[in-house]
């Protein structure tokens, strides 16, 4: 099982890439964003919870996530492993994924880091605002995205660079040009 990790501040382009990647490698993408998307979707129980948080832009608990993270990966598609696309987001995440890896017997193969400058970000976020009009896509809400972002995703970068698993990849590319050099990390790392 092999699991890689799309690391990246809001709109930097995780989910495109994923869904490109899904493809060519044979690996379903696995989005928690998605995942609360389809649950507010639904009004599930599960949704209506996830809503207050996102409205906000804050992260929706971490016993929650993980728990939808662990059923999503008992799927028969997953059994080969997943790309991981906005998960883990916080250390209690990445900790609780370790641990479901190694009762899975999974590793991690690497983890693509998309770099991409604030100012870029926000400019993407407000597009995508217009186009998809995404409830938590508005100028106060990606503010704080940013800084929970910053405050709690970002450290995970040391965490797997520790064991040498971080690649940085530049994200201000075009689309092509990004899936390729992701394409080409994930190989050398397989
Ligand atoms: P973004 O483009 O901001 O990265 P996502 O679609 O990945 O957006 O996530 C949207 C929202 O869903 C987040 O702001 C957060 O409220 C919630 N969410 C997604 N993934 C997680 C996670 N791993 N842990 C907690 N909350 C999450």
């Amino acid at each position: 099982m092999k699991f890689i990790i799309l690391i990246g501040p809001p709109g930097a382009g995780k989910g495109t890439q994923a869904k490109l990647l899904e493809q060519s490698l044979g690996l379903p993408q696995v989005s928690t964003g998605d995942l609360f998307r389809y649950n507010l979707k639904n009004e599930t129980e599960l949704g209506k919870l996830a809503r207050t948080y996102m409205d906000k832009g804050e992260l929706v608990p971490d016993a929650v996530t993980v728990a939808m993270v662990k059923d999503r990966l008992a799927s028969a598609d997953a059994a080969g492993g997943a790309i991981l696309d906005g998960f883990p987001r916080t250390q209690a995440q990445a900790d609780a994924l370790d641990q479901l890896l190694e009762q899975l017997g999974g590793r991690i193969t690497v983890v693509p880091n998309l770099v991409v400058d604030r100012e870029e970000l926000v400019q993407r976020l407000l597009a995508r605002a217009q186009i998809e009009g995404r409830a938590d896509d508005t100028e106060d809400t990606i503010r704080t995205r940013m800084r929970v972002y910053e405050e709690q995703t970002k450290p995970l970068l040391d965490y797997y660079q520790q064991r040498g698993l971080v690649v940085n990849v530049d994200g201000l590319q075009s689309r092509e040009a990004v899936q390729q050099a992701l394409r080409r990390v994930i190989e050398q790392a397989a």
